[in-house]
């Protein structure tokens, strides 16, 4: 065979050589050491928490290392393109912090390396496939769809392997007249690695999450072009992160199945191999047994989740840290005030079976991320998530922000903050009752004699002043519990209750419910402090005139 003229033939249209390539993409001028990486999704419209973790480790690798992180667009399926896809998945990342120094941007692509689009590099991709079918490595296979089902039906009868391998490739040494007639006569084909490998055959290789691996090698004819002329993922990832100088490819583990086939690709090619990161699955726990988060069953896989319950974007990246590197909680208690990318991350960390998505603990980081911010990026950032997800309540934040402020600075500062938001959707049951529009009325435990109740809001609302300090303010309170006959040494009642008809923290209670409807609130001095002498006032009259 003459692989020359067959190169020609099925390449007549590509001029450029390799070696135009080389010179066009020539090796990145970095620093020693320094990690090229890139995220590669395919523009489905649908990111998620592996989308992030994959981001989050390959970011800081690149950036950890003076390297580069750059975004490239695997859209060779066309069937599976959403339309604006790019766009939701550049935003989205950037939102948790994912910035990538070049690649396909919303406004087109930048850098050096392009084009960052797989679709639009299909004239890079026809160079290698011809110098590949030149050297006899790569050949045009004919094949029907019928005749791959029929030939796949008897390797199945036969219980043997099923695909495109050994007496079964069937275009893998055809004449160059069968190639010519099939062309001529218009027939569609793919091109096909012809592939030295033997499954008798295994390798050492070494993966910087799952450590050392023994490798068989592969022995199919695989595709690397589409009938339409599109590569398939593995020979477009080995042209792309050749030329794209990448060093190291951090993707998920179900890229292993055909690791085998993509370092025999890059040897064919006369690519040097970049080391490879494969990322295990998420998984959650599901009853006693573990799982992957999955797309159908799992609302928390999507990242949209995370925003619409109004996780902070720090703490979904706190989390994800303490997911991937076990060091990450250590490092944290000892450097409370120093941003999460201070942290030392390291791939060789990573846990090579996968993580286990915890979301008891993500809402426990996030409290503690939200109980360090003060009242100001706390209002700028709950603002933000009502306006989108709760445009009422949104309005009333923005109507009044240093009322909304006062709010939120309760209990903020100092060595022990308060932990009382997880999310934002939280805040409106934590906060609401500020807003006379939440307030609820109070419902008062029935125990207690209506007469009692009121006795307690009449005589509060006889000595309240609002200048008086916590200590003068809570003396008052102490003293309304005594003069209806309660007890204050709370020692005494819980010795002998049946001794007392109630205590002072009862009389906090009707006064708490009056003013806030609810058992549950911040410091009540600091509450009565933001409402104001008016509005705490007319809140205990309103609750008098129920009872
Ligand atoms: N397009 C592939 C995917 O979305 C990329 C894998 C890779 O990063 O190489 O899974």
């Amino acid at each position: 065979m003459d692989h020359q003229a067959l190169a020609q033939l099925l390449f007549p249209q590509v001029t450029d050589t390799p070696e135009d390539l080389e010179a066009r993409f020539p090796p990145r001028a970095l620093p020693e050491g320094a990690v090229v990486t890139r995220m590669a999704p395919s523009p489905t419209g649908f990111v998620h928490l592996g989308n992030l973790v994959q981001g989050l480790t390959a970011e800081r690798m690149a950036h950890q290392s003076g390297g580069i992180l750059f975004l490239r667009v695997e859209d060779t399926d066309a069937k599976r393109e959403v339309p604006g896809a790019v766009e939701v998945l550049i935003d989205t990342l950037k939102h948790y912090g994912i910035q990538f120094d070049e690649g396909a941007a919303i406004d087109g692509d930048n850098g050096m390396y392009g084009p960052y689009r797989q679709r639009q590099r299909a004239g890079i991709y026809h160079v290698y496939a011809k110098k590949l079918v030149s050297e006899g490595q790569a050949y045009p296979c004919f094949c029907t769809e019928e005749e791959l089902a029929a030939m796949r039906a008897q390797q199945e009868a036969n219980k043997e392997t099923t695909g495109y391998y050994g007496k079964y490739a069937l275009w893998r040494d055809r004449s160059l007249e069968d190639v010519r007639a099939q062309l001529d006569a218009g027939s569609p084909w793919v091109l096909r690695f012809r592939s030295t490998g033997s499954i008798e055959n295994q390798f050492k290789f070494d993966d910087l999450v799952k450590g050392k691996l023994t490798i068989t090698e592969n022995d199919m004819d695989h595709v690397l072009l589409k009938s339409d002329g599109i590569p398939t993922y593995h020979f477009a990832h080995a042209v792309d992160d050749h030329l794209m100088r990448t060093t190291h490819v951090v993707r998920g583990d179900e890229w292993l199945a055909t690791l085998p086939f993509h370092i025999q690709l890059f040897k064919a090619l006369g690519f040097k191999l970049p080391k490879y990161v494969h990322i295990g699955p998420l998984m959650k726990m599901d009853g006693t047994s573990k799982r992957k988060l999955s797309k159908r069953k799992d609302p928390e896989l999507a990242l949209t989740y995370y925003k619409s319950e109004g996780f902070p974007v720090e703490a979904v990246y706190e989390y994800i840290m303490t997911l991937l590197n076990s060091n990450f909680e250590d490092w944290r208690r000892a450097n409370a005030d120093l941003p999460a990318s201070a942290f030392k991350f390291s791939p060789k960390k990573l846990n090579p079976a996968g993580s286990l998505f915890d979301y008891a603990k993500l809402t426990d980081v996030s409290k503690n991320v939200i109980a360090k911010m003060d009242a100001e990026k706390v209002y700028t950032l709950l603002s933000q998530w009502a306006a989108e997800f709760d445009p009422d309540f949104g309005a009333k934040l923005a109507a009044d922000p240093d009322y909304a402020k006062r709010i939120l600075a309760i209990g903020r500062g100092g060595k022990k903050p308060r932990k009382d938001l997880a999310v934002w959707k939280d805040a409106k049951a934590y906060m609401g009752f500020f807003y006379e529009e939440y307030l609820q009325a109070p419902r008062f435990d029935p125990a207690f004699d209506q007469s009692v109740i009121a006795d307690v809001l009449n005589r509060f609302l006889e000595t309240f002043d609002l200048s008086d300090d916590a200590s003068t303010w809570f003396e008052k309170v102490k003293k309304i519990t005594q003069d209806i006959g309660f007890t204050t040494d709370m020692k005494a009642y819980k010795a002998d209750p049946a001794a007392f008809p109630g205590t002072v923290a009862d009389v906090s209670t009707f006064l708490r419910l009056a003013v806030t409807g609810q058992t549950n609130s911040p410091d009540l001095y600091t509450v009565m402090q933001i409402l104001g002498k008016e509005r705490t006032e007319s809140r205990i009259r309103a609750a008098l005139s129920q009872l």
